[in-house]
């Protein structure tokens, strides 16, 4: 039976790519087997998965006499007990990344979700739920879907959107590190509906949650969430996302407030 389901996916796989020349996301070279995925074999290889030492806290690189915490998270201990991600964001994730959020093929999701329950078993070992980063209303309207919402739903756990967005900021990706906490500070809250719930909030003080995002930059995102979610009591936060922009330690010099903040007036 195995032998004649191979030979009829190779037959498949033989007319898709015949009939409609499906190519690697990442590279753009013509797929000889799409049915396994939309990424090329050689891509797949090539992608930059993190490896050890890294932070057992942050998950961020560590220099290899390093010890077991980075020096950001032993001066400071960061909102969230664990948070890893499953590759470097370069070469190909990035691509992958991008095609994904900006060319809304929603159809790698399915991949980059493999490559995280690949990579970060620890994470979501033990945990009871994933909380995607969310986005604001507007944004989604405009891209159409939420692209943490979407790899949180792959991972095999429930999907608790505790998260909203609170306001319209500027997008991070424009913006410098210091800047990226300015502007996100107050921008998530929990949802009215797991404020006032007694039971939900009972079930989130037994609770391991995995904040789920597409990509680590400063780590501003996660942070905030984390500190929200921990303001509601939840028992343990964690955080996993694709990949993770490398950072470079020593930690960033303290962010003082810009004086046209209005807390200062
Ligand atoms: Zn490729
Ligand atoms: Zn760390």
């Amino acid at each position: 039976l195995h032998d004649r389901w191979f030979v009829q996916g190779h037959w498949i796989n033989a007319a898709a790519t015949w009939l409609l020349e499906p190519r690697c996301a990442a590279c753009k070279v013509v797929l000889d087997a799409p049915l396994d995925g939309p990424v090329c074999g050689r891509c797949w290889h090539q992608i930059a998965r993190v490896r050890p030492p890294f932070c057992h806290r942050c998950g961020d690189r560590l220099p290899a006499d390093a010890d077991d915490l980075c020096s950001r998270c032993s001066a400071h201990a960061p909102p969230f007990d664990l948070a890893r991600s499953a590759a470097e964001f370069d070469g190909t994730v990035r691509e992958l990344i991008h095609a994904f959020k900006y060319e809304r093929r929603r159809g790698l999701a399915p991949a980059l979700a493999s490559l995280m329950r690949e990579r970060a078993h620890d994470v979501l070992a033990g945990a009871d739920a994933v909380v995607p980063v969310p986005l604001h209303p507007f944004r989604s309207l405009s891209r159409g879907f939420n692209q943490a919402d979407d790899l949180a739903r792959l991972l095999g756990l429930p999907v608790w959107r505790i998260l909203r967005r609170r306001r319209w900021r500027t997008a991070q990706a424009t913006l410098g590190a210091s800047a990226r906490h300015h502007n996100l500070s107050g921008a998530f809250e929990a949802r009215g509906s797991w404020v006032r719930s007694g039971r939900r909030r009972a079930r989130l003080a037994r609770a391991i949650v995995v904040i789920v995002d597409d990509v680590i930059t400063t780590g501003a995102t996660i942070e905030v969430c984390a500190t929200e979610l921990q303001a509601l009591g939840v028992r343990s936060v964690r955080a996993l996302t694709v990949a993770r922009a490398v950072q470079s330690h020593p930690p960033p010099p303290p962010r003082p407030r810009p004086p046209s903040d209005p807390r200062h007036r």
